[in-house]
């Protein structure tokens, strides 16, 4: 028996390569490169900064983004896996529709109320205990999401961007090697 039912993944810099398309329109709206962070649900870092969300989700472009090397390999190789996102929606859906992904939930920001996201929801949408489900993400708020929910949690540090922050605990640099905690 696998030790997991269903993994969980965070969306932007954990499945899909896409700091610098998230980085583009806030730099076309004026933003400076140093004062753009990731991970944080759009509606709020959008209204932090002054920039019209609306604005945002039009300038990202949901054609250019590509899976890191390895990551549709492992999709394919799960029975069942979902996605929990602060990202748009919109951008979310379009881009899982472009790729040909179908997780069994994918849950974006819309279902967090423009709030953090949480693991919760996504759990009693699947029927899956939290000590069986693990969470994947790039980010100490990912990390934060599975501690609340009960989850397991591995590092994406095949990102780079995490890499280098030198995460403490199951820390990844392939996404094939989610294969090997099931
Ligand atoms: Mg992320």
């Amino acid at each position: 028996m696998s030790r997991y039912d269903i993994v969980i993944f965070d969306l932007d810099g954990t499945l899909i390569d896409s700091d610098d398309a998230l980085v583009r329109p806030f730099l076309a709206l004026g933003m400076a490169e140093g004062d753009i962070t990731f991970g944080h649900p759009i509606e709020e870092f959008c209204a932090a900064v002054g920039i019209d969300v609306d604005e945002y989700v039009s300038l990202y472009d949901t054609d250019v983004v590509q899976p890191y090397p390895g990551a549709a390999g492992l999709i394919d190789g799960l029975d069942r896996w979902g996605i929990c996102s602060n990202k748009h929606p919109l951008s979310g859906t379009a881009e899982l529709t472009r790729l040909g992904w179908n997780p069994e939930v994918a849950l974006f920001s819309d279902a967090f109320g423009g709030a953090a996201k949480r693991l919760e929801p996504v759990l009693d949408i699947v029927g899956v205990d939290a000590q069986r489900a693990l969470f994947v993400g790039d980010t100490p708020h990912d990390a934060e999401c599975a501690v609340a929910a009960g989850c397991d949690f591995a590092w994406a540090a095949w990102n780079p961007r995490t890499a280098a922050t030198a995460p403490m605990g199951t820390v990844l640099t392939d996404p094939r090697q989610v294969l090997d905690l099931l």
